[in-house]
């Protein structure tokens, strides 16, 4: 038997076969997942429907975070065509461009608003509306974060302070949800070339940096990341819960 057999998994994320979301989805397919897929505008459903029918999904779905009525829209949806939900997938970040680049310090209210909104609190809209869904299924819950909310990394900026928020959500919503048996991790990726990643300046050194220092001295694929989420959403990680998971090479544990 699969290892997703029979599991039901809504997906947040995808923008084109290069997201983290996508390497996530590939791997639940394989694995025997039925999957609903959201998009955040027409323009980006323009990639994410072909991908999405090309795995056979039934459900694809607008979904700015942003919008309260669009995310009660898809879980609405969810319920009516699937009953239940067993798995979640947040693989979304947003910041303006110029808060990416510009010194921390000059970072807007406007722009910290934006970023911690689309980037930590759409979390918290997604897992409170999953929850009712997932109850008496051992739900779990997954969403992508990076080291910037550890240790500064230059240009990465209100990022990493959104990533800290969102990183110390999980910890409050894996405390909230366990009750109902539903777990809620984080995956903390190395850099991948990603339509969010073009958004980061001298982005390519930051891939350099870690292939010279990681331990493995290598960047990581997506797969990797996509197989980690399967550990986590499956009977794999039944008693993990809170986490924030690296899956970068290593680079994380190194001091100088
Ligand atoms: P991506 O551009 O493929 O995915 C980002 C997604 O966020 C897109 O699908 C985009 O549509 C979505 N999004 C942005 N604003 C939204 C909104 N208002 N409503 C709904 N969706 C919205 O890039 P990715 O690198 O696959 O990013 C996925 C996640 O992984 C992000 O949280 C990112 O921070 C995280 N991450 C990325 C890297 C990396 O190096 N690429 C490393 C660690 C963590």
């Amino acid at each position: 038997m699969k290892l997703l057999e029979g599991k039901r998994a809504a997906i947040f994320g995808v923008a084109n076969d290069r997201s983290i979301a996508w390497a996530i989805s590939e791997a639940f397919h394989a694995e025997g997942a039925e999957l609903a897929f959201t998009y955040a505008g027409e323009i980006l459903e323009k990639r994410v429907r072909p991908l999405a029918e090309g795995i056979g999904s039934k459900i694809i779905l607008p979904c700015d975070v942003t919008k309260d009525e669009e995310v009660e829209k898809v879980f609405a949806t969810l319920k009516q065509k699937w009953g239940g939900l067993d798995i979640l997938v947040h693989a979304i970040a947003f910041a303006n461009k110029e808060d990416l680049s510009n010194p921390y310090a000059q970072t807007s209210r406007a722009g910290f608003h934006l970023a911690m909104d689309v980037s930590a609190y759409s979390l918290v809209a997604l897992a409170q509306r999953a929850a009712p869904l997932m109850e008496e299924r051992n739900g779990s819950i997954v969403t992508l974060t990076y080291m910037g909310s550890e240790k500064v990394i230059p240009n990465y900026n209100v990022m990493g302070v959104a990533k800290a928020a969102l990183e110390a959500s999980v910890r409050y919503l894996a405390h909230d949800l366990g009750p109902k048996g539903i777990r809620v991790n984080a995956i903390s990726a190395g850099p991948l070339r990603t339509l969010a990643a073009a958004g980061i300046s001298d982005f390519k050194s930051m891939l350099h940096h870690v292939a010279e220092r990681a331990p493995l001295k290598r960047n990581i694929g997506a797969e990797e990341v996509g197989k980690t989420a399967l550990y986590l959403c499956s009977d794999w990680g039944s008693a993990v819960t809170g986490e924030v998971v690296h899956v970068d090479a290593g680079y994380n544990i190194m001091g100088m």
